[in-house]
């Protein structure tokens, strides 16, 4: 079932690439495994699956130490500060910074363990009040701020859209993400680069692609509803 979702996954975003006029693998997806077992994550693995969505830090680290480590984690939730340190090395990329207090303590955790972290910063775009993130006219004065750290890299921008049933919706916010992007680029601040765009779930992942997404997070459509039981 997994291998058959993820072929379904992987062929909706090369034909979102394609009718977008965008170049071959221009969009990756991460599966997001979010409460579902290593067993389902290994199906996933086999079937070619290396990037990995998880949004919190302790499931994240135990994954990581029972499955192979060519797996690149990727932390998506919403990040405590206390729990910063053990992801150090472990994720390849936060994508949910969205305070300077947070990112400070990203910094001071990479430079202890000698190292850099690579960073998203998270824009709640369509401002919900249930939703981490700042909003798009407090992100590039954010970007600014996180930029003068030594051990953090920005790499760009992550939004979570609203849940709807009409992805159409959301085209707005993603746009809006991509717009923001390109204004924070023409500024040139040393140590930021937005190549990536992390935005898109089951629900709008094509449309997201249309709008110039570089990962799609997609969990359900792979791994079936999640049963917080
Ligand atoms: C759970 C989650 C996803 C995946 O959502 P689906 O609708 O199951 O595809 C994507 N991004 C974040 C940040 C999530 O927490």
């Amino acid at each position: 079932m997994i291998h058959d979702n993820l072929i379904h996954v992987q062929n909706n975003i090369n034909h979102a690439i394609e009718n977008a006029n965008r170049p071959k693998g221009a969009a990756s997806l991460i599966a997001v495994s979010k409460t579902k077992p290593v067993s389902m994550l290994m199906e996933a693995y086999e079937a070619g699956i290396r990037d990995f969505g998880e949004n919190k830090v302790q499931e994240l680290c135990e994954k990581y130490e029972q499955m192979p480590k060519d797996i690149r984690w990727h932390m998506i939730g919403h990040l405590q500060r206390n729990k910063v340190k053990y992801l150090i090395g472990k994720a390849v990329l936060i994508h949910s910074v969205d305070s300077l207090r947070l990112a400070e303590e990203i910094n001071k955790e990479a430079q202890k363990q000698n190292t850099c972290v690579d960073i998203l910063i998270e824009v709640n775009a369509a401002e919900e009040d249930s939703k981490f993130g700042v909003s798009l006219q407090e992100a590039p004065s954010l970007v600014e701020a996180v930029a003068k750290l030594p051990c953090i890299r920005i790499k760009g921008l992550m939004t979570i859209a609203p849940y709807t049933e009409n992805p159409e919706e959301n085209r707005k916010y993603f746009r809006q993400l991509k717009e923001l992007s390109v204004d924070i680029t023409r500024k040139n601040v040393d140590n930021v680069s937005m190549d990536i765009l992390s935005m898109g779930m089951t629900g709008d992942y094509e449309v997201a692609i249309s709008e110039g997404a570089t990962y799609v997070r997609v969990g359900t459509g792979i791994f079936g509803e999640r049963n917080y039981g």
